[in-house]
């Protein structure tokens, strides 16, 4: 694969790169302005409408762009605002959207098009999954997290009242066009957890590019758009690259759940929508890393550095107080578990995974040690 770092770092011009799955391959383009770029966007819009799928806080900001730029290339665009926010990511928005690709009599040849974070990006994708049993999807990822994360991969769905991400099915996009203009409306808080996979990216998959983080952390903190487009790019080949080795998580891709365990604790323990995601991932992290110290796995430096690179990114790096049997309980729920035991994702060294099972006394003391 051909790294970003060049075109990303020397100038503005987008950086592509593609993500190698056979006949389901797609490109991914990263840069700013790029919602303007209707010649682009068209281009993987073959045959029929565009249905953009979008919510009423990103709807002000960038439908009429998307829109405009697509009927000026000549294409009927139907447009579909949802209520914002992980509580809609459920059935009732998802029917929402087959209401109005049906009233519109939108037909197999319509592009569904996700205009938004990763709850409007995992949402469109399971629709255009399933409307007319398939139609093509592109993605316009517009938080970090989803240019970093969500919008590669394939995996999409909803939640179930039951559980999150209960309801879905893997379906790839035609394409990713990750306009990074549009980090600079993105609330702060938002921001740091996009970092957060980031970071997750560089420690458990590369170290050279953790230690890019570590000297960069204050330019991607203050959005500089250089800075922003290598790491959305390096992060981008990164995922793709795991997930072109294992499309459907037979083993590696679960190497990114890496503070995840942690984390999901964190997230169902103090209800859903406390925490954002990526502050109890980097959180997560710090306490994967302290683990990993535990069993002999890095060194004490090693837990510094992340945790002082998770608190530069302006995460949470101080678990919260569940009660220790609480916390043991809430990660033995998490879904990645087989026949009972606990498996952590561990740094060995930094930069590269361990997949390991972990004696209780040894989770016992990371817990006393993060949690305040
Ligand atoms: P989100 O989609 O809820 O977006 C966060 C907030 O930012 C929302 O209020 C949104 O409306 C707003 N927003 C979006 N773009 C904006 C912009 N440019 N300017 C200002 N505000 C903007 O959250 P998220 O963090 O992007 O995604 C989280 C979701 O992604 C979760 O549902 C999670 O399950 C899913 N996810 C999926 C995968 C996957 O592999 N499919 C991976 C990670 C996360
Ligand atoms: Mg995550």
């Amino acid at each position: 694969a051909r790294r970003p770092g060049k075109d990303a770092m020397n100038q503005q011009a987008p950086t592509t790169l593609n993500v190698e799955l056979g006949e389901r391959s797609y490109p991914i383009a990263i840069g700013p302005n790029l919602l303007d770029d209707g010649a682009l966007l068209d281009r993987h819009v073959d045959g029929g409408k565009a249905a953009i799928v979008t919510n009423t806080t990103v709807a002000p900001l960038y439908l009429a762009r998307v829109a405009g730029a697509l009927r000026a290339q000549g294409r009927e665009v139907v447009e579909i605002v949802l209520p914002d926010g992980e509580e809609h990511k459920n059935w009732e928005s998802l029917n929402l959207v087959y209401d109005a690709l049906l009233k519109h009599r939108c037909d197999r040849k319509t592009t569904l098009v996700a205009l938004g974070g990763g709850v409007i990006g995992d949402l469109t994708g399971f629709a255009a999954s399933s409307y007319m049993r398939g139609v093509p999807f592109l993605q316009l990822p517009t938080t970090l997290l989803s240019q970093v994360d969500s919008s590669v991969g394939g995996k999409t769905g909803i939640n179930h009242p039951l559980g999150k991400n209960m309801i879905g099915a893997f379906y790839q996009p035609r394409a990713v066009i990750a306009d990074t203009s549009t980090l600079d409306t993105l609330p702060p808080r938002e921001l740091s957890a996009g970092l957060a996979e980031v970071i997750k990216h560089g420690a458990i998959l590369d170290a050279d590019y953790f230690a890019w983080i570590e000297q960069n952390i204050g330019k991607l903190v203050a959005r500089e758009p250089q800075a922003m487009a290598y790491a959305i790019a390096r992060s981008c080949e990164i995922k793709a690259d795991v997930v072109r080795k294992d499309e459907r998580e037979g083993g590696l891709r679960a190497v990114l759940n890496f503070g995840h365990t942690f984390g999901h604790a964190i997230e169902s323990g103090l209800g859903y929508g406390n925490w954002l995601h990526g502050e109890a991932v980097g959180c997560g992290m710090v306490m994967a890393a302290d683990l990993s110290a535990r069993l002999g796995l890095v060194g004490a430096a090693t837990v510094e550095r992340v945790r002082a690179l998770v608190q530069a990114a302006g995460l949470p790096t101080v678990a919260p107080d569940l009660g220790i049997e609480r916390w043991i309980e809430l990660m033995a729920v998490d879904k990645k578990n087989e026949g009972g035991a606990i498996k952590f994702i561990l740094l060995k060294p930094l930069g590269s995974p361990s997949i390991t099972t972990v004696p209780p006394e040894t989770l016992r003391a990371t817990l006393d040690a993060c949690v305040k």
